[in-house]
């Protein structure tokens, strides 16, 4: 069974459910990040799939202070910085309403196109003006000595017996990452806007009486997620592993749940980072990493796969720039979607990959075995197609399949070839990019002896019954390759040199395939 089925089997008993996940809109949000919300949905699939009433929240929480200098220009740091994200003007003109709304807009933009609709999106931006959060801020403040004590015990945090949790917003300069709350006296709190309490941002050097309500102020971040499980009632909320640490930001804010605000937290989902090129990408900056981008190249449904196929315990490693990281992710998906139409495959399956297979699918109510019986040529060979002049995609990969293809095979072929023209622009290797001559290359005339014997004992076996197939083009590859006693790499060698001048390039089977019958029995004729 999938481990989201394990997780739904577990709570079936417990009532309706409330899945729940928030983000610090803080910069450019990578594709690690998509890791959360496909995680969340997949478990809100689970659920809904298993009986469960079922409610997806996903949050955005805008209040959190900016402190990320590098990412305001330049005239903008001495102004911005300390601010809540929600207030500071977005960096870019391209009108949204704050720096918040533009990077966590962009992000939750690659929702709807991956399959994640939550039932609502919350902004805390829009949550502390309602009046929402009052009665936690007063319990917060209330029991300011029961929060210290928790830190003290949990994480040992020693806070001043003065400190308050809370974060005003500084009436003055509009900071909330530079004040400090002092005092409670039921109806106003004591704040000073400190020039040193931090030093990312200077404060304004206020302090005085004020209330603590109605959007003045937030709660600091262990305590706001504590409430936010209270407010929404939160019964699942899956949380990334550095959250997740004995000590960490979890194990403070499931006390304060539990001893502050007296509700007990909800189930966690801890799951692991995907890491690219060896590097944790969760919110630092990285080239060509962008969880927009990638999903520019990746269509829905694998990129879904990519973040479903290991349990969320384990990492995943996601290599996309000049490799082969990306045909792998459609072989992999390709492979779950033959072994789930219980056509035999190569290689292990974990159990449960028939979920894993139906949660990757962009809709949740899909015919998962028509799906799944559906035809998809391989990633490589499509991209391979998509380069040659001339060629009619459709009506080789009909071939390939030896009858039509369907509407949805046909949208499944469209997505595959727009999906190889943005790799082929963007992440492929050199390697994948070819250019088939149009005449014998000049690279041809260093062919040593076996070689040429090779290719003239190829078009023997070919040319009264061409493979249809690069499978079968491959096979008859090694075939001859073995016959004629030439290693499997000078044959290779050969093929690259006399279609693509150059000595190396992607699977050749394919290659041949890809190329008019007639273009490849006279090329390998005028080479032997
Ligand atoms: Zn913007
Ligand atoms: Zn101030």
């Amino acid at each position: 069974m999938d481990w989201a089925d394990e997780l739904a089997m577990r709570v079936r008993d417990s009532g309706p459910q409330v899945v729940n996940d928030s983000k610090t809109p803080s910069g450019t949000v990578h594709v690690g990040s998509l890791r959360g919300p496909v995680i969340l949905d997949a478990i809100a699939r689970a659920l809904r799939a298993n009986g469960i009433e079922t409610t997806l929240l996903y949050g955005v929480d805008d209040l959190d202070p900016m402190d990320a200098q590098a990412l305001l220009t330049p005239d903008a740091v001495a102004t911005e910085m300390g601010k809540p994200l929600a207030h500071v003007p977005d960096q870019v003109d391209d009108g949204h309403a704050s720096y918040a709304r533009h990077h966590a807009g962009i992000f939750i933009e690659t929702f709807a196109g991956l399959g994640i609709h939550p039932d609502r999106y919350y902004w805390m931006s829009d949550i502390y003006p309602t009046g929402a959060m009052d009665p936690f801020i007063r319990t917060a403040l209330d029991r300011a000595a029961q929060v210290r004590e928790i830190y003290r015990r949990v994480a040992n945090v020693r806070h001043p017996d003065s400190w308050h949790p809370l974060g005003l917003i500084c009436p003055v300069c509009g900071r909330v990452g530079t004040t400090i709350v002092t005092d409670w006296d039921g109806t106003n709190v004591f704040f000073e806007c400190r020039r040193d309490l931090v030093d990312w941002a200077s404060g304004c050097g206020s302090s005085g009486w004020v209330s603590p309500f109605g959007g003045a102020a937030k709660l600091p971040w262990n305590l706001e997620w504590a409430a936010q499980w209270s407010l929404f009632g939160v019964t699942i909320e899956p949380g990334g592993k550095d959250l997740s640490t004995a000590g960490g930001s979890r194990d403070r804010s499931d006390a304060i749940a539990r001893e502050v605000f007296e509700r007990e937290p909800p189930l966690n989902v801890p799951y692991e980072f995907l890491n690219i090129g060896g590097k944790k990408m969760s919110t630092s900056k990285g080239r060509g990493a962008a969880a927009h981008a990638i999903a520019d190249v990746v269509p829905p449904e694998q990129l879904r796969f990519l973040f479903l196929r290991p349990r969320p315990n384990h990492a995943i490693e996601f290599e996309p720039d000049g490799s082969d990281a990306i045909p792998r992710l459609f072989d992999e998906f390709d492979r779950f979607a033959s072994a789930t139409a219980g056509r035999p495959v190569k290689g292990e399956l974990s159990p449960g990959f028939e979920a894993t297979f139906r949660y990757s699918l962009l809709d949740p109510a899909a015919d998962v075995a028509a799906e799944a019986a559906a035809f998809r040529p391989a990633f490589s060979h499509v991209a391979l197609l998509a380069q040659i002049p001339g060629v009619d995609v459709a009506a080789r990969v009909e071939a390939e399949k030896g009858s039509a293809l369907t509407t949805r095979e046909c949208a499944i072929l469209d997505e595959r070839v727009r999906a190889a023209r943005s790799w082929l622009a963007s992440y492929a290797p050199d390697r994948a990019v070819v250019k088939v001559q149009e005449a014998l290359p000049a690279l041809a005339a260093e062919l040593d002896d076996a070689q040429r014997t090779f290719l003239g004992a190829l078009i023997g076996a070919t040319a009264q019954d061409p493979p249809a197939s690069g499978e079968a083009w491959q096979t008859a590859i090694f075939d001859v390759a073995r016959a004629t006693g030439v290693p499997a790499g000078r044959a290779f060698d050969a093929l690259y040199r006399i279609f693509l001048g150059r000595p190396n390039g992607p699977r050749a089977g394919w290659l041949l395939a890809s190329l008019a019958p007639d273009l490849v029995a006279a090329r390998l004729q005028e080479a032997a």
